[in-house]
């Protein structure tokens, strides 16, 4: 292989331009060519590359969002696209193809090892909702950006004596909204793993009131449903009112953690090294501090593992 592309895709993390610079200095290091592709898929389709040198990925590794930028690309999921996608990559000597996205960017990487051009997935999204993988590139920036919103609203909550509803992202993992509660003290996590009752709640907001307690933190994945529903439903039906805040895009943003760096660097090498052996049709993943590589299906076939213990725990601890 003596060329080879790298994309973004999808929404955006923290840590993917980290992961663009391990990617491009990995491989001129190994005296490989790199090329990037521009707005994802819709970019490739279009022929929006360019070759990419050292300096070109110098002063990123701080920076959030993509110097890539990222797009979501409906023609993409169709076989024409992707063929045309190809033909791109080989008009443009690209032999071999690093995608950095979630997992529906995943199965556009999956399309095209499947057409037989080698592919390898980085995980870049906040969610950590990638099965295979301990942890995803931005979902410790995300964690650290919910936690510092947290307690900056438990000032406010705590001076007002109120009740505060956080919504953070996750639409089918609750991850952030996990991490985020335990992390941040919150009296209540809804997670989209776990089914939500109401009573419950409002069982867990009076006990807290009866003993003095005169705010609380209730943190939701959006997953579950928005904040203000739930603020609807608590004042429904149990009389309790309740301010929403919800974080929306802040989270996606900002300079990414120390961890996500490391992560990425070390992700985007990976995939460098897999190219490297010709090998594509693989995701790249940590578990138990080990970085390694691993069947595309295996994202598709399973499904990312909550972590029951921590979830169980957050509950002991918010008594
Ligand atoms: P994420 O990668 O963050 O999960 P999306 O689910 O929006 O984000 O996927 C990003 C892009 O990946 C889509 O816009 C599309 O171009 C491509 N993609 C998604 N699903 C498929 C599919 N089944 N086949 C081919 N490409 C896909």
């Amino acid at each position: 292989m003596k060329k080879i592309g790298v994309l973004t895709s999808g929404g955006d993390s923290p840590g993917m331009n980290a992961a663009i610079r391990a990617v491009v200095r990995k491989a001129i290091y190994h005296d490989l060519q790199v090329a990037g592709i521009y707005h994802g898929y819709q970019g490739l389709i279009e022929g929006n590359i360019q070759d990419l040198a050292i300096g070109d990925v110098g002063d990123i590794i701080q920076r959030g969002g993509t110097k890539l930028y990222s797009a979501r690309c409906l023609d993409f999921k169709e076989e024409a696209g992707q063929l045309k996608g190809i033909e791109q990559l080989k008009k443009h000597g690209i032999e071999g193809l690093v995608v950095i996205g979630g997992d529906g960017s995943y199965r556009g990487a999956l399309a095209l090892s499947n057409h037989g051009f080698p592919c390898v997935g980085v995980p870049g999204t906040i969610d950590n909702d990638i099965s295979g993988t301990d942890y995803t590139i931005g979902f410790d920036t995300a964690l650290n950006t919910v936690i510092d919103s947290i307690d900056k609203i438990r000032d406010t909550a705590t001076s007002h004596d109120r009740s505060f509803i956080i919504e953070v992202m996750g639409r089918d993992a609750g991850d952030l909204a996990l991490w985020a509660g335990l992390a941040g003290g919150a009296e209540t996590i809804l997670v989209p793993e776990d089914p939500f009752d109401i009573d419950d709640i409002a069982m867990r907001l009076k006990r807290g009131r009866d003993r003095g307690k005169k705010h609380s933190i209730i943190v939701v994945a959006e997953g579950v449903m928005t904040g203000h529903e739930l603020q609807q439903k608590l004042m429904e039906k149990a009389d309790i009112p309740t301010h929403v805040s919800v974080l929306g895009h802040i989270q996606r943003g900002g300079s990414p953690t120390a961890r996500d760096r490391v992560l990425a660097s070390q992700m985007g090498a990976k995939a460098v090294e897999l190219l490297l052996q010709d090998i594509g049709g693989k995701a790249v993943g940590i578990r138990n501090r080990e970085i390694l590589a691993y069947d595309f299906n295996e994202v598709f076939d399973g499904t990312h593992e909550f972590d029951e213990s921590m979830y169980k725990l957050s509950k002991e601890l918010s008594i």
